[in-house]
Parts: structure tokens; sequence; C-alpha cells
């Protein structure tokens, strides 16, 4: 995924204190099938299939997703799971396989990327292939992002699969390429096979935050939104001369004058559903008189000094309007050349239910210079969410409560993306959520070195992770 929002959090929750609720013994509610499952040799399997699935080198660029495709169909073939490859270019791949529920429910679908980001091994303790078990901890690039998600999936349809778990919709495993360099792989699956899960009424995927300190998960926040980036070039275009004789209207001139009335724009604040629950229930975490704040915070945002200092605030500002930040300028070589053209580039960042141009006309008036041209410098990717009064997310929340007693769980938006934007385009409910409780130091592995998961987390991670499937595929 892009990587975010996932630190931000430790601030909030450093001043979590634990509650007093006793903790419930997770096998009580695992214990879904008729007779008890046997989880340590699932447990065991999980570890052993993770070291196996790091080991496959799946850097993208190039990618070379086939190997990972051909890792899970042995498996899915040794355990009678009926899958499918598509190679849809020389060597990049996807995989799905399907668990046939008794068609009552529309099927939900697992989904995770196969490839990884690059990996410098001199920066590393370990070769970020190696999967080397080190101070309980599995080294790898993509032990995080997201190669163990992918295998608590596969290992979820496993043990629905030979536990012989009733199932009222079909549980879907897809894998896909090139989710870190351009979303080639689901792209392809949805313009080619969407047949195959379009039907479908929920997905899961990467893009949870989480927090783990002393030992315990402090914080779950499941992804039910997602910012847009609208990316803008702005040129203004002029007479050129000499360094020495200014001309009052030259293009940067212009283009610095309409910088700053970007700068001095403040886009309007807007509390989505959302994004209204995530402050409700991060609430109790803040001192006063933020707290009450917070609790209210519909009411709090109606009073214009603090909804400014609240849309200033790093780790707030993004939750609650468009955004924008000025990342690229350009102009002339030589100090002493006036340029004909100057140019800035804008990361522009919307909310769910905006409409880019709708944003640009905004723009364009807070401009109010025609002789400035902007265009649009990316594939835009529709703001995006999903509602969280479903049942999936509900029972998301009520496992994730029992196995964290002393967690806030709650929704959250990210100011990245990840592939739910492509699937909640068709309609499917999707949630970035896993099991998957992370340091504030093990997440900055996420596309930097050292990536690393415990054992600890696979092994109880996957009786998490299947408590839910089980519960909503039931
Ligand atoms: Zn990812």
């Amino acid at each position: 995924m892009i990587s975010n929002s996932q630190k931000k959090l430790a601030a909030v929750v450093g001043s979590l204190f634990l509650s007093g609720i006793l903790f419930t013994d997770p096998s009580v509610q695992a214990q879904t099938a008729a007779k008890p499952i046997d989880w340590a040799a699932y447990q065991d399997q999980a570890v052993d299939l993770t070291r196996k699935y790091l080991r496959i080198n799946t850097s993208n660029p190039p990618g070379n997703e086939i190997a990972a495709a051909k890792f899970f169909k042995a498996i899915c073939d040794k355990e009678g799971i009926q899958s499918e490859i598509f190679e849809y270019q020389p060597g990049r791949a996807n995989i799905i396989a399907r668990l046939k529920g008794n068609g009552s429910k529309r099927p939900i679908i697992l989904l995770s990327h196969t490839d990884v980001v690059t990996a410098d091994p001199k920066a590393w303790r370990v070769d970020p292939f190696s999967a080397d078990i080190v101070e309980g901890s599995i080294y790898g690039r993509g032990a995080l992002d997201m190669k163990s998600q992918g295998l608590l999936q596969l290992m979820t349809v496993i043990i629905l699969a030979r536990e012989r778990a009733p199932l009222s919709r079909d549980v879907i495993f897809l894998a896909t390429a090139d989710e870190e360099v351009k979303d080639e792989g689901s792209l392809w699956m949805i313009a080619n096979k969407a047949d195959l899960f379009k039907n479908a009424e929920y997905l899961l995927t990467e893009g949870g935050d989480s927090l783990l300190a002393e030992g315990k998960v402090k914080f779950v926040g499941i992804d039910v939104a997602e910012k847009a980036p609208f990316w803008l070039r702005l040129k203004a275009t002029g007479q050129p001369g000499h360094g020495s004789r200014p001309i009052a209207d030259s293009a940067p001139n212009r283009l610095v004058r309409a910088m700053a009335r970007i700068l001095a724009y403040e886009p309007p604040i807007k509390l989505l559903p959302a994004v209204e629950k995530f402050f409700k229930d991060v609430a109790p975490l803040q001192p006063e008189p933020m707290r009450s704040k917070f609790a209210n915070i519909r009411e709090s945002l109606k009073n214009s000094g603090f909804a400014q200092e609240l849309a200033g605030q790093r780790e707030y500002g993004y939750l609650l309007r468009n955004t924008i930040s000025l990342t690229m300028m350009g102009g002339s070589k030589q100090t002493n050349v006036i340029p004909n053209e100057a140019t800035c580039d804008l990361d522009v960042r919307l909310l769910p239910g905006e409409k880019p141009e709708e944003f640009l006309a905004t723009l364009k008036r807070v401009i109010d210079d025609p002789r400035i041209q902007i265009e649009n410098t990316n594939t835009f990717k529709p703001p995006n969410s999903s509602s969280d009064n479903t049942e999936l997310f509900q029972i998301i929340t009520s496992v994730a409560k029992t196995y964290h007693p002393e967690a806030v769980i709650t929704t959250k938006m990210l100011s990245g993306y990840t592939e739910s934007q492509l699937y909640r385009q068709l309609g499917i409910i999707s949630y970035g959520w896993a099991p998957i409780y992370t340091t504030t130091e093990e997440n900055a592995g996420v596309h930097g070195n050292n990536e690393r998961i415990t054992v600890k987390n696979i092994r109880e991670g996957i009786r998490e992770f299947y408590e839910v499937v089980s519960q909503i595929a039931r």
C-alpha cells in the first residue's frame, strides 16, 4: 500500500489507559466448527508457509508474480481447492481460488497483492528474501505489506475447507500482481474476469491501521474510506528577459502571486460520518478539553477558532477537508534569466464524495488569473468509501473487541489509497483490515528496511482472521 498515516496514531493513543475489563480467552470464541479445531497444527503450517512465501522474490519492478501464483496454486491443488491462474503478461499473473457456499448470500473476497517493493539488502539485518527468524520475528520484504495478510487469507480458506465449515456465501481468494506500481493485476481482472467476483457483497484487503504498545493492541482502525489524489500542474507564461531588468508580470511573478492566493485559501471543512465516528471513538484517549470537543465533534467544529486549529493539525487536518500540498516548482535554470514559463505542482487530495471538476472550478476562482493554465497530471482515482453500518463491520468490531478488550476500535479514512478504491467502484463493500498488529517501530519497515512480522502475530492472527471470515460466511 501507499504508506501513509499508520504512525500518526501513536501520539493519539499514547495516553491510553488500560481498561479494567478482564481478558476473554479467544479459544472460547474460536471454536465455531462442530469439533474443536486443532489450532497448533494450523499455526505451525501458517508460519511455515509465510516463510516460504516471503522467500519468493516478487520485487516490483519487475514483479515476477507468476512465482507467487504458482506457489498458491500448488497449495490449493493439494488441498482440493479450485483455483485458476491468469498470466496477463509474461511473468505477471493473478490467481483466484474459490470455496463454494450454498449461494444464499453473496460472496466475500479476500484480496491481497503478491508483489512487493524493492529492498536494499545492504541496509537490512538479514537478506530481505531469507525469511530468517530473528528474536521472534520473521524478516522479509512483504512481511507486513502484504504477504503475511495474503497468507492469513489463504490459511483461512484452507481451514474453512478442511473443517467443512458451513458456508452461506462463496469465499473467494484473490491475489493480484502489480499493486505497488500500477495496479495492473487488479485492473486486468476487473476488465477481463469481473464475472468471477463482481457479485461479491464484501471484500477485505490491506489498509487497516493498528498500534501495538507494551505488548497490547491499543488501536484498531478499519479502513472504510480513502481520499483521492488529484494532481495538478500550474503553468504561467510571460515575456522572458534579462534578470537585470525586472518584468512586473513575468511568468514567475504571476505564478508566485497565484501560489500565494492558493496558500491563503482554506478549503471548507466537511465532516463525513466515518470521520465523525473516528473522532468520537478516540475522544476518551484525549486529555481535556479535547476529549469533550472530540466527543461532540460536529458541534465543536461550528466554533471557527477550534475548526481552524484542528484543521491545521497534520494528524487530523486531512480528515476534515480537501487538501493542497505544494510540492514541485520550476522556472529558469539561470539566475540572470527571466524565463517565459514557470510551473508548480500541487498534490491535491479530495475527500470521498468530491468531484474533481468542482474542485478545479473553485481553484480557478481562487487563483483569479485566467492566464494561469492548470492541467491534471495523474490518473484520477475516485475518492471512495464504504458504509460502516454493515454486518461485516460489526463482526470485525466484535471479534477484535473479544481478542483485544483494551483496544479502541474505529473507522479510519486513509490519506492515501489501496486497491479498495477499484473494488468499491464495483459496488463491493470493501474494508482494509487484518489482525496484524505492529509497533510504531515495526511499522517503519513497510517500504523501509528490516520489514518483519512476529511469529506470535501470525499464530494469533490466523485465529482472529478465521473467526471473522467464518462468521460472515456462515
Ligand atoms: Zn500493500
